[in-house]
């Protein structure tokens, strides 16, 4: 057992603070790792509140973790003492369901184990996320991570990167392909990169003015105010696929106008209110209204191996951990530009 500093959430309403635990000893198949940065999603946000109705405290959130392997099991291949690696969302799986066999551990049928939040498959070892200074993973649900991507800047790949990747690929995204992406937070400003990288033509649909400039330097070939009707009505039936990543109950309906025949709005954001969805947009242009969960252990290497060639990271702020309150609340001001990244040399 490995004492780890962390910061974590003692309840929905306090700030987080210090706090320590144990990290279990390094089993086989496990590999330790000395965390060094890890990204803020707005997903640490909604659990941290309790938004979602399924929190349990003490939590150390975060699973966008990046850092260097500090010792590795006897039964371990692929990582050595001073690799990189990377820890995203999940931690473990049945690995035997049908899911797990399609490498979609992201949907295992008998209920994944994901980074905080949830328990080990034994369901009764809560898991601790990576605000904090190490972390033991089973080298299957472990990430390799390119020396030639800016450490910090790669950590948010971890999440927002095949959070967004994974939609693009399911949904066949190709050159040419008309691409909204709504939303310019830390899973959007890598929906922009990604699709622009897989040759898409992209337009930005923000609720931001002062995001335009940025939209357009992180590939975006167009801006769309959302706060404007005109933007609905010259961009009705446009677009291939829409990916929607924004944090807080809006309406859907409006951006299905915006889809045409037969294309696809894919839900990323989880706002913690329902929104009722109307039959007329979806029937008159077979339209499909969907959602994606971040994505398989492959899948997510496969992105990270896709950025590496494409030289693709985060835009980040990195932090010191005791500014992680000071971040919250700028995201709920929609002031991320575009991920913040806590420094855990700071813990
Ligand atoms: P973020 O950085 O806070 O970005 C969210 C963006 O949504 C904001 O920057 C803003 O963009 C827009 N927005 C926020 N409130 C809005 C409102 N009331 N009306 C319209 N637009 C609004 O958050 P994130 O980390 O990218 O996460 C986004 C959502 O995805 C969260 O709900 C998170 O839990 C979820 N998520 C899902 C998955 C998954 O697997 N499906 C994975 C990770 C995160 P503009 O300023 O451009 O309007
Ligand atoms: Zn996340
Ligand atoms: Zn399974």
């Amino acid at each position: 057992m490995t004492l780890a500093k962390a910061y974590a959430a003692t309840s929905a309403t306090a700030p987080l603070g210090p706090y320590q635990f144990e990290r279990r000893a390094v089993g086989q198949h496990d590999v330790q790792i000395e965390i060094a940065y890890c990204g803020i999603c707005h997903s640490d946000l909604h659990q941290v509140r309790n938004e979602w109705g399924n929190s349990t405290y003490p939590m150390v959130p975060g699973h966008e973790i990046v850092g260097r392997v500090t010792a590795v099991g006897a039964h371990v291949k692929g990582f050595k003492v001073g690799d990189l690696a990377g820890v995203g969302c999940l931690v473990d799986s049945c690995r035997t369901c049908p899911s797990c066999q399609r490498q979609l551990e992201q949907f295992c049928e008998k209920g994944a184990a994901f980074s905080y939040n949830s328990t080990e498959m034994d369901r009764k070892t809560i898991t601790q996320g990576g605000y904090s200074s190490s972390i033991v993973t089973d080298e299957a649900f472990t990430l390799k991570i390119s020396p030639k991507l800016d450490l910090a800047a790669a950590a948010p790949l971890l999440c927002a990167g095949i959070t967004t990747y994974s939609p693009l690929r399911h949904w066949k995204t190709k050159a040419g392909d008309k691409v909204g992406v709504v939303g310019l937070g830390g899973l959007g400003h890598m929906a922009v990169k990604l699709a622009a990288a897989m040759g898409a033509e992209v337009t930005m649909l923000s609720t931001s003015t002062s995001k335009e400039a940025d939209a357009r330097k992180l590939g975006a070939h167009h801006f769309g105010l959302t706060s404007d009707d005109a933007t609905f009505k010259k961009l009705a039936g446009h677009f291939d696929l829409i990916i929607d990543t924004i944090s807080a109950p809006h309406d859907y309906n409006k951006y299905l106008g915006l889809l045409r025949v037969e294309g696809s709005m894919v839900l990323l954001g989880v706002p913690p209110e329902p929104t009722p969805v109307a039959a007329f947009p979806l029937i008159m242009g077979r339209r499909s209204l969907s959602g994606s969960l971040i994505g398989g252990i492959a899948e997510t290497q496969e992105m990270l191996d896709f950025c590496a060639e494409h030289n693709i990271v985060s835009d980040v702020e990195v932090i010191p951990v005791q500014q992680v309150n000071q971040a919250y609340e700028r995201m709920l001001r929609n002031d991320v530009r575009y991920r913040f990244v806590l420094d855990m040399k700071t813990l």
